[in-house]
This record gives structure tokens, sequence and C-alpha cells, in this order.
């Protein structure tokens, strides 16, 4: 028994140590995606001000197009004017201009406007952009640094598995199955008697099953816990 003991000592160590890789392994990716979380929405806006920027222009150059057609029935008009005979019709005219005029100026407010709405948005672009460009630069590092470190993980799992393959069908069967209800709980499945405590849960132990794990014939588990109860504490 005490060889099975120290069998299922070395196979906890490496379940403990795997669990702590496979920890790491869906922790590190799960860490990057959040720290581009913020990258993703940042893109998005930008995005967005930039169809704002092609809407705004549409609207500039329809805008432009009506400054210049009002520009044309201006002209059209002081043709006209040249060709006047009477008083009546040159004072007709002469209004229509000044309408002509006014519609115009308001064109022009119009198109000023949509333009200085759009230097302003491209300029809030361009510093988002640059923002987000360093955000890029510092999280390319890191996804490298991950994808380094999460290659270095994935070795170390291939090994330990190997590892445990090597060793597990060694066990018997019955202290193997006992052994893997208790580690499946991903804990540390041996614990040792520890001045007549379970070293694991504290647990005061009764003297018979203090006695039992000493003598290690038999598989004594922690009536507390369920660990298996070993005598001493052997450092792996
Ligand atoms: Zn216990």
């Amino acid at each position: 028994m005490k060889a099975i003991i120290e069998q299922l000592r070395t196979l906890n160590d490496i379940d403990v140590r795997l669990g702590v890789v496979k920890r790491d392994l869906e922790r590190l990716p799960r860490e990057l995606a959040e720290k581009q979380a913020p990258m993703k929405s940042m893109k998005a806006a930008i995005d967005r001000a930039k169809m704002e920027v092609i809407r705004m222009k549409v609207d500039a150059d329809s805008a432009d197009l009506e400054v210049k057609a009002g520009e044309e029935a201006l002209k059209r008009l002081g043709v006209q004017m040249d060709l006047l005979k009477t008083q009546k019709e040159f004072e007709a005219i002469r209004r229509q201009m000044e309408a002509q005029r006014n519609w115009n100026k308001e064109n022009e407010t119009k198109e000023l406007g949509i333009l200085e709405k759009m230097e302003a948005k491209t300029k809030d672009i361009e510093k988002q952009q640059a923002a987000l460009d360093a955000l890029d630069l510092a999280s390319s590092d890191e996804s490298t640094r991950i994808e380094k470190e999460l290659g270095e993980l994935r070795a170390r799992y291939e090994e330990l598995s190997g590892q445990r393959a090597k060793i597990a069908p060694e066990i018997p069967d019955t202290e193997l199955t006992i052994y893997n209800r208790i580690a499946g709980r991903g804990v540390v499945a041996l614990s040792f008697v520890k001045n007549g405590n379970c070293s694991e849960c504290y647990m005061r132990l009764p003297a018979q099953i203090q006695n039992l794990a000493l003598i290690g014939k038999d598989l004594t588990c922690c009536p507390s816990c369920g660990r298996i109860l070993t005598a001493e504490k052997k450092q792996v």
C-alpha cells in the first residue's frame, strides 16, 4: 500500500500542476479579450464618425450645387436687366435679384456651416485614430507576449498529461477510482495525520482512523473531507 500511496502522491502532484496550467490556459485569452474590448468600441466609434463625414460631404456638395445655381440665376437676371425698357420692368427684376442674392447668401451660409462641422469631425477622427493606434501597438506587444506564454503552457500541459498517462495505469483500479473521485473536485487529494488532525481540513481524526492511516495497510480516507490519509507529509 505504501507504494500505491507514493504513486497516488505523484499522480496528485501532477494533477495539481495540471489544474494550475489549465486555469492559466483559460484565464490568459480571457484577459487579452478584456483588454482589447475598449479598442473594439473605439474602432466602432471611429467608423461611425467616418460615415457621418461621408453624409456631411453629400450635404455639402448639394449645398454647393445650390450656391452655383443661385449665382447663375443672378447672372441671368443681370443680363435681363441690361435689356429692359421700362421702369416697371426694371423694378420687378431688381426685386428678383435682391431675393436671389438673399437666397444665395443663405445657401452659402448653409454650405459653410456643413464644411466647418466636417472639418471639426475629421480632426476628431484623426485624434481618436491616433489614440487607437497607440493602444493597438501596445496591445500587439501584449498579445505576442501572451501567445508565447500560452505556447509554453500548452507544452507544459502536454508534458504533464504524458506523465499522468504513464503513471495512472500502474495504479490498481480500486485505489485509482477512490483517488479520481477526490481529485476530480480539483483539490489536493492526499492529506496526512498532523498531531491527530487531518492536515487539509484540520478535523480531529478518531484514534482508529489515525491508526489505520499510520499502518497504511488499506487506503484510509478522512471522514470529514474524504481525502486519502497518509502517515506523514513527504516532499515531492
Ligand atoms: Zn480531512
